[in-house]
């Protein structure tokens, strides 16, 4: 732990200040500050970077690697000053030189690796294995422009690049030193040696894969972690360029250019695969720059190859790193020289797996033909183990082909990156209750009657210390005087806060501080869209990535019947609401980009529509990333998480919510489910057609969205509204989405829910109207949100799938 006084903190500063830019303080700029802030954090962190390695490295204790192509951890002096435990140290050093730490925090840019919930998650668990004092690493891809930023102009999505990289990362440390050399395209050439084949890969493209380490500290307990991200390079960089004849000059920079390309960009599709060659290219070298460098530090440390699997655990995040399983078995037999049989027990062990959807359009498939061209040994592999595994169905299904040909790894020209992942590893976990139900009644069906042993529920989480320590303060402060401070290290003790529920004092301190978080929400969104919004009017936030299954359009449908019926009668007896929207959409995505669209052409037209008297307002925030997430969560009164049932795997944005007392207006989708176990059926507001009947509908049919609309005549006159004129003078604008409704038949169910969520926000209307009522639910999803943290889902991966979790406590 970090021991340090003001005096010694304001000293260390401005020499740091001093060092960097050979001036004094107050001479830099803003930009400057944060950065020396940052540098001098890094520093005090090094230390126990250090000791934390040589710990791990003397107790040979089992290590933790994640994989995953998407880390998004958003901005890191806040969270580094907070888990170092000098977070007010530092603001009250800084406020006597006149710097206010808050604005200083506000310049860093997010480090924005990652789409949505599937990169948060991957954050939140880093946060948690090193506060949980286990020795568990994260490793992706350093990528030089990371999520789009998004603009909003006249009304639609216009994105840039986020060139996060613009100005110096104070946080990361290039290792040139540790760079491997990956390899792709070749031929593979085989030789006979005594008993044994030897594969040799030649004639390959090679690539340097250069990591960059961030340490990742655990709340006040010393422990740092790393966070270890590839570059790519092309391998001896420093040839002379002038040398070169003009042509060859020019070859040399593409050359170079398409090494550097792998490490590029983000893929900015959630929930949705492209099959793009660089997308493998991109898995196949973080994923064997990942392993050799593990492979390599695990030998540093003297064990013997056989015992690979009892000191390493490898964790992939979704398939994309799935190829860790035929470049784990490469290693271990061409380079370590095991049998296929000793290096597939090793891999086996050592892999897990954890599925984030059942959405088709997200199961990732390769076709053979590019694989194999990209990486020919890794394609021999893969075909190994096909064949061993359809030589042990054919044995075990009897003449049950059609099984045998779905369980396949290879099949009609392509791989499958989920069965693949399956296969390979010893365990495959769902994110949530319903979800992990679904993976084996369903989706995986035939690999859960094969293999029960592997499958099991992970239910996500969120770290509580970003989601509720940093991002809301007063809240934290109120828990702390309540029930004290135990719940930092123990989340579920926040349950003693259901104590105070009926407490009136307590009420009045929950609005005052949610009236508080609303007005600073408030004032961001004067300053980001010029509009003014009421903080007495009920605050009803969706945001996360827009998607047709997230059905953003079930929210706009609601307001505009709302908007209708205010127009009707303007003294209609609702509570102002203010309906508040962020999200990105893919920018191939263009039903998605249509939904933006329709919301901000809603929102223009009721903001600026006098004869409602500001009874609803619409804002939709741009750029939704995670710093911008700690800002509106805080400040909701309403969750709006509204999936169709079955489609939302977990959802995490859910529990942030709830942890920060909005009440939920949900379908019995994800993780919804636990919370509505949480919290009771009177503490959450539940709508919407259930699991059976989606799953019905999806099998026999018989769901005809046109007769759901003629039937309603508030819904026909929504819709009618979309592609009439009322929203955009171009009565086509809309078609997209009134075209997914109503021609194609509302894969998502939107008109079929839509009067059930017209009652369930009227509920919720009469709910907030009755002060006590409202507070005392807020308290009620406050005091039940600690099994939601992060914490809690390590735990148990750490017990149930990585093995020895109770090793770490003693560390
Ligand atoms: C939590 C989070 C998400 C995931 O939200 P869901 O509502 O679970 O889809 C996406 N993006 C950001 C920036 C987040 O913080």
């Amino acid at each position: 732990m970090l021991c340090i006084c003001k005096e010694t903190f304001k000293q260390d500063y401005e020499q740091k200040f001093l060092e960097l830019y050979g001036k004094e303080l107050k001479e830099g700029t803003d930009y400057q500050r944060y950065e020396a802030l940052g540098s001098l954090v890094r520093d005090y962190i090094a230390k126990e970077w250090l000791s934390t390695d040589k710990k791990y490295h003397s107790s040979k204790v089992k290590q933790v690697y994640y994989f995953s192509m998407e880390f998004l951890l958003g901005r890191l002096l806040s969270s580094s000053l907070l888990n170092l435990g000098i977070r007010d140290l530092c603001r009250e050093a800084l406020e006597e030189l006149n710097i206010d730490l808050e604005g200083l925090e506000e310049l860093e840019n997010d480090q924005g690796l990652g789409n949505g919930g599937l990169g948060r998650l991957a954050a939140c668990f880093l946060d948690s294995m090193a506060s949980l004092n286990i020795p568990g690493h994260g490793c992706g891809i350093r990528y030089k422009y990371g999520f789009f930023q998004q603009k909003i102009l006249e009304g639609s999505q216009v994105e840039f690049p986020d060139n996060w990289l613009k100005e110096n990362n104070v946080w990361e440390i290039k290792r040139s030193d540790k760079a491997v050399v990956v390899k792709f395209g070749g031929s593979v050439k085989m030789e006979s040696l005594k008993e044994r084949l030897l594969f040799t890969h030649v004639n390959y493209e090679p690539v340097l894969a250069v990591p960059y380490d961030t340490p990742v500290l655990g709340y006040k307990n010393g422990t740092v972690n790393t966070l270890r991200l590839w570059s790519a390079e092309p391998v001896g960089n420093d040839f002379d360029f002038s040398t070169f004849s003009r042509g060859d000059f020019l070859k040399a920079i593409e050359y170079k250019n398409s090494i550097e390309a792998i490490s590029q960009v983000l893929y900015p599709d959630d929930s949705i695969v492209e099959g793009r060659i660089l997308r493998l290219k991109q898995q196949y070298f973080f994923v064997s720059a990942g392993i050799q460098s593990i492979i390599k530090n695990f030998k540093k440390n003297g064990n013997s190859i056989t015992d690979f699997d009892d000191k390493v655990s490898i964790h992939i995040n979704d398939t994309h790193p799935a190829l860790a399983i035929p470049e784990l078995m490469r290693i271990l037999m061409d380079e370590e020289g095991l049998s296929w049989e000793d290096a597939w027990r090793i891999t086996e062990n050592t892999i897990s797996y954890t599925n984030h959807t059942i959405l088709s359009e997200a199961l990732e498939k390769w076709p053979v033909d590019i694989f194999k061209t990209l990486l020919p040994r890794i394609y021999m592999i893969v075909e190994e183990i096909n064949e061993r595994f359809c030589r042990y169905l054919w044995n075990k299904y009897i003449g049950q082909w059609q099984k045998i040909s779905e369980m396949a790894i290879i099949a009609d020209g392509f791989i499958r990156m989920a069965n693949l992942a399956i296969v390979g590893s010893h365990s495959v976990n769902g994110v949530a209750k319903l979800h992990t139900e679904i993976l084996k009644k369903q989706v995986m069906a035939n690999f859960y009657y094969n293999s029960p042993h592997k499958f099991n529920n992970k239910t996500n989480g969120i770290t509580h210390r970003r989601w509720l320590l940093q991002a809301n303060p007063h809240l934290t402060k109120l828990l702390c005087e309540t029930i004290g401070e135990s719940f930092i290290y123990h989340p579920t003790d926040m349950e003693r806060f259901e104590a105070f529920a009926e407490d009136k004092g307590i009420h009045e301190r929950l609005y005052q501080i949610k009236k508080e978080n609303k007005i600073n929400l408030a004032n961001y969104i004067k300053k980001s869209c010029g509009l003014i919004v009421d903080t007495n009017s009920i605050f009803d936030v969706q945001v996360k990535r827009i998607h047709a299954y997230k059905r953003q359009t079930l929210n706009i449908l609601h307001v505009i019947d709302l908007y209708n019926r205010l127009l009707e009668n303007p003294n209609l007896d609702i509570t102002p609401r203010t309906f508040i929207f962020a999200g990105k959409a893919a920018p191939a995505y263009h039903l998605a980009k249509n939904i933006i669209k329709l919301i901000n052409a809603v929102g223009k037209k009721i903001n600026e529509d006098k004869r409602i008297r500001d009874k609803i307002k619409l804002v939709f925030l741009e750029n939704y990333r995670v710093s911008l997430a700690e800002k509106i969560i805080p400040a909701a009164d309403v969750s709006e998480q509204i999936s169709t049932t079955t489609k939302e795997a977990s959802g995490t944005g859910n529990m942030k919510f709830m942890m920060n007392g909005a009440v939920t207006i949900a379908t019995l989708d994800g993780a919804n489910i636990e919370i509505r176990d949480e919290v009771g059926d009177d503490n959450i507001v539940i709508f919407g057609l259930t699991e059976q009947q989606v799953l019905n509908y999806y099998k026999n049919g018989g769901y005809n969205s046109t007769e759901v609309m003629r039937k309603d005549i508030r819904l026909q006159k929504v819709m009618d509204s979309l592609i009439n004129g009322t929203y955009s003078k171009d009565h086509n604008d809309f078609r997209p989405i009134y075209d997914a409704l109503i021609t194609y038949n509302d894969e998502f169910f939107v008109l079929k829910d839509f009067s059930s969520y017209l009652e369930a926000q009227s509920r919720i209307n009469s709910l907030y109207e009755d002060f006590r009522t409202w507070q005392r639910m807020s308290a009620i999803n406050i005091a039940h949100s600690g099994i939601f943290s992060s914490d809690r889902t390590i735990e148990e991966y750490a017990t149930g799938i990585w093995g020895s979790g109770y090793l770490y406590k003693n560390l």
